[in-house]
């Protein structure tokens, strides 16, 4: 009996069948993950992996095909932003790992046109697609994927893009559709994993992902920080006179887009030889690159060619294998963070992957040790895509000693002994004990980050000796250190001794959001406490502030907001604040109160021929008023440009005075 589908028994049926439904559920959760939330847990090789699998059981057993779900481009779709039909439906493209398959595509399209084609070849940009929708020569919507039907329309947040053409006046009346990719770039991706380990916070897993959420942030603001950037790769299909690929590339390069670099190859020989340059070069580009795209460079003959379900017969993305490494787990650490979050690493024995020497890997928690049965001694398999912080596939079970025995996590802290506990809907354990010497470790390194309080004297070394010699435990101990106490300190000088106590001292002035940040409230990032500290201009005030008028504040969520008020309300904190200021440290604000603006509270609805939202914003804030997103009571003027939105009635109904251009004009007028 073989166990191919002749066979057909009943057992094998209800084992497959069994398997089949469980990869469409993981497939499922995976998409969710991925288009949902852009935080898939798994690589795209993995990912890739299961639908292969799928479509193989597929092919073995047609009749599975009644319990398949139909799959359709992945969803990227928020509830809370607005959703719009795209013109043409915005498929995504087969894609493919194998260069016998690329040679079918080639084949395939070749026979349905008759004869041999010219394909454009080009990098592959690991980023979000988006179609950008300019009507008379004016951006007036950037849309994502979405269903492939309709997508979210994220307008605010791409213009934050730098670079971006948003007035194309060469391109004439009507509508045109430009789509490319929204990206990352390589060094701006590095810079701001760098900020968020100062502050304590997991790395960003790649580019992709927080390209993606950072499309889908509600404030404009904070997109703008993630240096989004955009190269278009295609003008909307059907109504454009254009006869070629390489044209249209032209075109977009002299409308002032940013484009990719494209070659041209004739059959299946040419294009794989084009494929094999640029993944040659792959580390070499300014953006993370997982593969190229294969299309028939004749446009009028991809219309006839048109498209299957999902996909368009005339592309096809080619994709780089990610780069695996096989080593043997050593040990698995558990790493302290500085609210006691408890993070397991593998140590590996030492290997080469994608040019670097990996030594360590994040095991997440313990749950992922578990689901995978991690044994110390096991040889595991490790996969590093682009730019992604190396991942650890699985294990290689052919390859586990006999003496491999199941990790058990401890109940204790393997730092001090204190007790961990698993806080309700979170997989992490925490330590409890507020004395565990890594927490006060990290707590003091990121107080003195040069993102919060920015003594630079302070570095991991300083601050083991200072706790050690039992000298610091919290942030006050630090305004209390004396000249004679660090000469006791093992290759301590007086010159390296003056340096900390210049850098201590220096950081009693520092504006107050760098105070705010530095006290590592949870959930509160250099950001958050900056706009804290322009709504509440003196700690005392933010201290004693309820949630609901924390959540008022611009930027401030729920959970940032009960996170503030839990924070201050623990005695031990309220302790500090008082310390902190007694100490001499700058606790108050009051640059921005002399402004011209100052305490007052404004709301904008519509457009401004002037300004964009954003720069409006900054304008008055930098005169010491505050916008507010939301209506409410303590809004002092409604500033009302064109296309206003429903705030007008709301503000008339909370008798809130409105201002139209004019006013503006007035106001900003006030500083000149
Ligand atoms: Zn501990």
């Amino acid at each position: 009996m073989g166990d191919g589908p002749a066979s057909g028994g009943s057992f094998s049926q209800s084992v497959v069948e069994k398997e089949f439904l469980a990869l469409e559920a993981e497939i499922g959760e995976h998409d969710r993950r991925y288009y949902g939330e852009a935080a898939p847990t798994i690589s795209d090789g993995a990912y890739d992996a299961l639908l292969r699998r799928r479509q193989e059981l597929l092919s073995l057993y047609p009749d599975l095909q009644k319990r398949a779900a139909p799959r359709t481009v992945g969803d990227d779709r928020l509830e809370k932003f607005e959703k719009r039909p795209h013109r043409r439906p915005m498929l995504s493209l087969n894609n493919t790992y194998s260069e016998e398959e690329l040679r079918q595509f080639i084949e395939r399209v070749e026979r349905l046109a008759g004869g041999p084609l010219s394909f454009a070849v080009e990098p592959k940009i690991d980023g979000v697609a988006v179609s950008l929708v300019f009507r008379d020569g004016h951006l007036a919507h950037a849309l994502t994927r979405g269903s492939g039907l309709e997508g979210d329309d994220v307008t605010a947040n791409v213009r934050t893009i730098k670079g971006l053409p948003f007035k194309i006046p060469e391109a004439g009346q009507g509508i045109l559709e430009v789509r490319g990719e929204i990206y990352i770039g390589r060094e701006d991706f590095a810079l701001l994993n760098g900020q968020r380990e100062e502050e304590g916070l997991e790395p960003f897993a790649n580019g992709r992902n927080l390209a993606a959420g950072s499309l889908k942030v509600l404030d404009p603001k904070k997109a703008a920080e993630r240096r989004l950037r955009f190269i278009a790769y295609e003008i909307g299909e059907g109504d454009s006179p254009f006869l070629s690929h390489g044209q249209v590339l032209e075109t977009l390069r002299l409308w002032g887009f940013p484009t990719n670099e494209f070659r041209m190859g004739l059959g299946a020989d040419g294009v794989w030889e084009r494929i094999r340059e640029f993944g040659g070069r792959r580390q070499s580009y300014p953006f993370d690159t997982d593969g190229a795209v294969v299309k028939v460079d004749d446009r009028p003959l991809r219309e006839r060619l048109g498209s299957q379900a999902t996909a368009p017969r005339w592309a096809i993305a080619y994709k780089f294998s990610p780069e695996r490494a096989e080593t043997v787990l050593k040990g698995i650490r558990l790493q302290v963070g500085r609210s006691g979050v408890l993070t397991p690493v593998a140590e590996l024995e030492p290997v080469s992957l994608a040019g670097t020497t990996i030594r360590s890997a994040t095991l997440h928690n313990a749950d992922e040790i578990a689901r995978r049965d991690l044994r110390i001694g096991d040889t595991v398999l490790l996969e590093r895509a682009g730019e992604v912080i190396p991942a650890v596939l699985g294990i290689v079970p052919a390859k586990r000693p006999p003496w491999a025995e199941t990790y058990r996590y401890p109940d204790r802290c393997p730092a001090c002994g204190g007790n961990l506990c698993r806080i309700a809907g979170e997989v992490a354990y925490r330590c409890l004990n507020p004395d565990c010497p890594p927490q006060i470790a990290r707590r003091l390194l990121h107080f003195a980050s040069r993102s919060a309080m920015d003594i630079g004297s302070l570095g991991p070394q300083r601050v083991g000796q200072l706790i050690e010699a039992g000298l610091v435990r919290n942030f006050t101990d630090i305004f209390h250190l004396q000249m004679d106490s660090l000469l006791t300190l093992p290759r301590t000088g007086e010159k390296s001794a003056r340096h900390l106590l210049d850098g201590v001292e220096g950081a009693k002035n520092r504006p107050l959001w760098r105070l705010i940040h530095g006290l590592g409230i949870p959930h509160v990032g250099a950001e958050t406490a900056k706009a804290l500290a322009l709504r509440w201009p003196s700690l005392e005030k933010l201290a004693n502030c309820g949630s609901e008028e924390l959540q008022h504040c611009e930027g401030i969520g729920a959970i940032v907001a009960a996170s503030v008020q839990k924070f201050f309300q623990d005695d031990r904190n309220g302790r500090l604040v008082a310390e902190l200021k007694m100490l001499g440290l700058r606790t108050e604000e009051m640059a921005v109160a002399g402004g011209p603006l100052a305490g007052k509270v404004f709301a904008i609805t519509g457009t401004f021929s002037a300004y964009g939202r954003e720069e409006l914003k900054q304008k008055i804030e930098a005169l010491g008023g505050s916008v507010r997103s939301a209506l409410s009571r303590q809004v002092d003027l409604l500033l009302v440009g064109a296309e206003p939105g429903s705030k007008v009635i709301e503000a008339e109904k909370l008798n809130i005075p409105i201002g139209g251009e004019r006013d503006l004009a007035e106001l900003l007028g006030l500083s000149l």
